[in-house]
């Protein structure tokens, strides 16, 4: 079990993960409780995609991050540590920058491109898969998967 560097809030951001050479996530909607964004950048390219759970293309990933974007790096950097989400996605930067902010600039600096919405039925899916662990019987068995839900009490 890894501890996530800092408690976040699940409210926002419930799924986040460095995984298939992305970030990838799902983020809550700011406005519809109904609607969440899956949302990715690629590791290198920093090509993004974001679209709804209905497959409708974020009106704010036009030619830059959109916020659900910009959200989903935050809620890594308190996940994983800045250090290891700018190792994962091979971002540089120079030390003592590395926030979520200095990390997603560095990123657009480079005006990476929008990758298709290829890889959102797959990150949705997963997001789906690992909410079905909340379904499991309470135990005090350690379960891999359970790791990015963090083990404090910092549910929004
Ligand atoms: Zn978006």
């Amino acid at each position: 079990m890894i501890r996530p560097a800092r408690p976040r809030k699940l409210a926002k951001v419930p799924f986040v993960e460095l995984a298939e050479g992305r970030l990838q996530g799902v983020v809550s909607s700011g406005s519809d409780i109904e609607r969440v964004y899956v949302s990715s950048v690629a590791a290198g390219t920093y090509a993004f995609a974001c679209s709804t759970n209905n497959n409708r293309p974020c009106g704010g990933a036009r030619g830059t991050f959109c916020n659900h974007i910009r959200a989903l790096v935050t809620e890594a950097v308190l996940q994983y540590g800045p250090e290891r989400v700018a190792r994962y996605l091979k971002i540089e930067t120079a030390d003592g920058e590395r926030d979520a902010a200095s990390l997603a600039q560095a990123m657009t600096d480079t005006r990476p491109s929008q990758a298709d919405s290829s890889a959102a039925a797959a990150v949705f899916s997963r997001f789906l898969r690992h909410l079905a662990y909340l379904e499991l019987a309470p135990a005090t068995a350690p379960v891999p998967e359970m790791q990015w839900f963090p083990p404090t009490r910092a549910v929004a």
